[in-house]
């Protein structure tokens, strides 16, 4: 994700592709995390704020 437009992409929203995986992590500026595999599932989350939990339980 390319910064540079923050009208459309919040700052404090961080996404990170992880390292020799398909896995995209998203950051939420509440605290909240979500590990998936699509970006537009990953865009939805971010939109979801308010709905999303502030920190998500992910069993390892
Ligand atoms: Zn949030």
């Amino acid at each position: 994700m390319s910064a540079g437009r923050p009208s459309s992409t919040p700052a404090v929203l961080r996404v990170r592709w992880l390292p020799g995986t398909d896995v995209l992590l998203g950051t939420c500026h509440c605290g909240a995390e979500h590990e998936c595999q699509d970006p537009v599932e990953m865009w939805d989350w971010m939109h979801a704020h308010p709905d999303h939990p502030t920190r998500e339980e992910v069993p390892r």
